[in-house]
Order: C-alpha cells, then structure tokens, then sequence
C-alpha cells in the first residue's frame, strides 16, 4: 500500500469503517452512503490496537468472502483490506481519547480501547480521504469520540451517525450476536424492552434517572444476563440527574456468558 491519499475524481465519497462480519446493520450504514456520495468505500479491519490482550481479537469472526459478496450486491465501490502490518508500524504514534471519559463505561474494563479506535479511525480517514464517514449509534460512546477527534483536529471529514439497525425482535444487530445461545438470545430480547419501558417513563414525565435506571435494571435483572453498566448520559457523556430532551443518552452493556452486548436509546 502506497503512503498518499487516496485520489478520486468523483465530488463525494462515504466511508464505512468495520470489523467486517457484516449484518444488517453495516449494510444500512453502507446503504445511507450509497444515497449520499458519488463513491462508497468500506473498510474491514479487526484492529488490533483497541482489544486487550485478554480478549476475542483472534476468536472476532471473519467472513471476508461473505463480506466482499455483500459489498459488490449493495453497490459498494472500494471494499479495502489491509493487514495490520500495512497499517501500524513497530514504534507507533499515540492518539489519547480524552482523559476520564474514555475509562468510564466501555472503557472502564477496557483501558485504552478508545486510543485503539482513534488511532485507526485517524489513520483509515487520511488513507481513504472521505467526504462524509458513517457511523452507528450502536456504539454511542465510540461516536462521542470520533465527534471529538474530528472536532478537536479539525479534520475536514462530515460524521454522519447513523440509526441502530435491529431484528424484528428487537434485538440490535451485532457480529457477536452468533455466540448467543438461544436462551441467552431470548434472555437479550429484555435489554431493548427495557429501552423501551424506559421511553415510555419518559413520555410520562417521569425525568429522574435514578428512577428510569432502576426500572431498566429491573427488568434486564429478570432475565439471565449480566449487567455490566446501565447508565443516563447527556451528548457529552457526562452522567445526569434529570433527564434533559433532546440531550439524553441510556447507554447499556450487558453479559450473556462470554458475550457482551451493547445497547442505547437516544432521547
Ligand atoms: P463494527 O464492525 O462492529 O466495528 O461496526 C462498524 C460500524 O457499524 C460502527 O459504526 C458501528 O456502530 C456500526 N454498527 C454495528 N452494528 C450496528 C447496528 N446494529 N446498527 C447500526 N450501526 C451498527
């Protein structure tokens, strides 16, 4: 791989950065750039910079002939996959997500894991060189982050965020929903439902999150699964008292055996 930019001769180009294992969910990211760009380039690559070293960076499912099936139906027009050695180098340069919110919540048991993601973010946004990079609020503290990379470095990208993608049954779509046994993927079923209930609170005028927090342990607690966090944010992922319209983020990550899966309602 050549170190220079990317050079294309068409206006606008989207960007939809994966892990590859691709479902429902990167396929609506991939669908809304198709609608919005002259050119739709997607990137598989399992980093290796944002696992520790005790988790399932070797186990991460890969599909690459899968993967490259479902670019070339939906239309995309670049799929790049390069290999860590492409990539990184053995003496790095360190981005630094921002200090005390990236050891909270998804960073809490995984520190640095925020530093991983915006380093390959940065590195895969100056390779590809995209008008528009979409992203899922699947991952909300994650798209915190890249706001802020994109804000505090003044990079020229636009970060679309884009909506959670679920099965019919409400579950959100995710490559690590395969390791769900059928009973911890009904037990799982309780995590959106309980987002829902929660909404529902809201509607009623009932702002005080302790309360709604509550009310969703509550319900997931019934079920089989684990709760890691279930915490009530406002845009800037700062924790709140009272739940604020239009600014209010109920993030949860919940276990199901080795399985950890991710949840959130923007209000
Ligand atoms: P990943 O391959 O898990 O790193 O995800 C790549 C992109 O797809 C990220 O921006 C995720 O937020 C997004 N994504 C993953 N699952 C979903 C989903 N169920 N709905 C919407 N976006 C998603």
């Amino acid at each position: 791989m050549k170190k220079q930019m990317i050079k294309y001769q068409s206006d606008s180009v989207g960007f939809v950065a994966t892990m590859g294992a691709l479902h429902g969910g990167h396929i609506e990211l991939i669908k809304q750039a198709k609608k919005e760009n002259d050119i739709v380039v997607v990137s598989i690559f399992v980093n290796p910079t944002q696992f520790l070293e005790n988790e399932d960076l070797d186990k991460y499912p890969k599909n690459e002939l899968a993967d490259s099936e479902i670019c070339k139906v939906v239309g995309v027009d670049y799929l790049f996959i390069p290999s860590a050695n492409e990539i990184y180098t053995q003496d790095e340069i360190s981005i630094l997500a921002n200090s005390k919110k990236s050891y909270i919540f998804e960073g809490y048991n995984r520190p640095r894991h925020f530093d991983g993601v915006l380093q390959i973010v940065l590195k895969l946004f100056n390779i590809i060189n995209p008008t528009n990079a979409y992203f899922g609020k699947k991952d909300a503290q994650q798209l915190f982050f890249i706001h802020n990379l994109v804000n505090k470095l003044f990079l020229s990208v636009n970060i679309v965020e884009c909506e959670i993608v679920r099965d019919s049954d409400g579950l959100a779509k995710s490559s690590r929903n395969i390791y769900l046994s059928s009973k911890q993927r009904e037990s799982a079923l309780s995590i959106n439902a309980s987002l829902i209930h929660a909404t529902k609170l809201i509607q009623k005028n009932i702002t005080n999150t302790k309360t709604i927090k509550e009310e969703i342990e509550k319900q997931i607690e019934k079920q089989i699964g684990k709760i890691d966090y279930v915490e009530i944010v406002n845009r800037n992922f700062d924790l709140i008292d009272k739940i604020e319209y239009a600014n209010t983020i109920i993030v949860i990550a919940v276990r199901f055996g080795n399985t950890r899966l991710l949840d959130n309602v923007y209000l």
